[in-house]
């Protein structure tokens, strides 16, 4: 008896090729080399390592090292990525965040469980866990003074667009009340240290604050990050009338375009070079002493190239203040430049890709709105 099946083998490789098989069912990731065999799917390693996980649903099988019978290659050749599409994902709502592969781990093994585990989307009317008029729950939040993490009340209000949290359990008047249009959301398992971390960013009198938060099970916090979706989802419906889904899913959470260490110096370039971690959320660079700060120390806003924006690699001549990094980045702005520095060569060139993707794309009515706003504060 041969190990491979070379019949099999050679048909696996045929119904690959057809449209939808060549990446992920789960998360797009190119060039699938796994598969269930149950679900008629073929996925990428990562998430083979998941659907391992739900064996009831799903039997996974590597489409090189394993022998595939007849029978098990036929119902490959009959379902297929886009057919199962088409069943498990019919009814995805709107505003549920679809994980790519460089999303985090949590995000994609509760898709994958939602989808196949918990058949969520296969039929219309089903009562979701995330859209609930008001969602209420205990969550850990950091303390911004110490890092520990104290558990808190949340509540998410779909009637208010506004999520709230308590600093006392029966306390009546909450410690904040953030607006959900001003609210971004990401997963940030490796800056908070807790694969289920999530940060919360929003505008409060002006300034960008973060607090950091997690809950002990990863599907509780997936549905509070799908469920602040939903909720931002129809206060934008509200908002503007007119606008279509598509015009509006971009408008809720997004990742940030990138994150890291630079180093930086004041208008004058008197007081030397500071090391800062930096964020690029869309056209708000942030920058903060820790990466876990409640508060920005500042904020540089990025706007259009017509506009006088431009970033180039390298300093000005004649950069005077200290630096232990070498590899310089200036940002010029209509007002004053920003000077920037970074470890290595691959950092400054993969900030300088994402400064100039903002740069080249064109802004929105709000972002000319955001830019008269930083150009005025205090
Ligand atoms: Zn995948």
């Amino acid at each position: 008896m041969t190990l491979v099946n070379e019949r099999a083998s050679r048909a696996l490789k045929e119904i690959l090729q057809k449209p939808g098989n060549n990446e992920c069912a789960d998360c797009g990731a190119p060039d699938p080399e796994w598969a269930s065999s149950t679900l008629g799917i073929f996925i990428c390693h990562t998430c083979s390592g998941i659907h391992r996980n739900i064996s009831e649903v799903s039997k996974v099988k590597s489409l090189t090292l394993a022998r595939w019978e007849d029978g098990e290659v036929q119902f490959m050749s009959e379902n297929g990525n886009l057919r199962a599409c088409a069943k498990y994902e019919a009814e995805v709502p709107m505003y549920y965040y679809k994980p790519s592969h460089k999303d985090c781990q949590i995000l994609k093994e509760q898709w994958i469980r939602a989808k196949y585990e918990r058949n969520e989307f296969t039929e219309p009317e089903k009562e979701l866990p995330y859209e609930q008029s008001v969602r209420e729950g205990f969550l850990w939040k950091r303390g911004r003074d110490n890092g520990q993490f104290f558990s808190r009340r949340f509540v998410l209000s779909d009637r208010d667009g506004t999520l709230k949290y308590f600093a006392k359990n029966d306390a009546k008047e909450p410690k904040i009340t953030i607006k959900v249009d001003t609210l971004n959301a990401t997963f940030q398992p490796a800056k908070i240290g807790n694969p289920n971390g999530l940060q919360l960013t929003f505008l409060k009198d002006f300034r960008t604050r973060n607090i950091f938060i997690y809950h002990e099970s990863s599907k509780e916090i997936v549905d509070w990050f799908n469920a602040i979706r939903a909720v931002q989802l129809h206060y934008l419906q509200v908002a503007f009338p007119g606008s279509s889904n598509v015009d509006l899913i971009p408008k809720l959470t997004r990742n940030f375009l990138k994150e890291g260490y630079m180093e930086k110096t004041g208008p004058r370039q008197t007081e030397g070079f500071k090391k800062r971690w930096f964020t690029l959320d869309h056209r708000r660079l942030m920058y903060f002493k820790d990466p876990l700060d409640a508060f920005a120390k500042g904020e540089v806003f990025i706007g259009h190239k017509d506009l006088g924006y431009s970033v180039k690699a390298g300093l000005p001549q004649g950069t005077h203040a200290n630096r232990v990094w070498h590899y310089g980045i200036t940002i010029a702005t209509p007002d004053r430049s920003f000077l920037f520095t970074c470890e290595s060569e691959s950092e400054q060139k993969d900030w300088i890709t994402n400064f100039n993707r903002v740069i080249q794309q064109p802004m929105s009515p709000q972002e000319y709105a955001m830019e008269a706003l930083f150009k005025h504060k205090p």
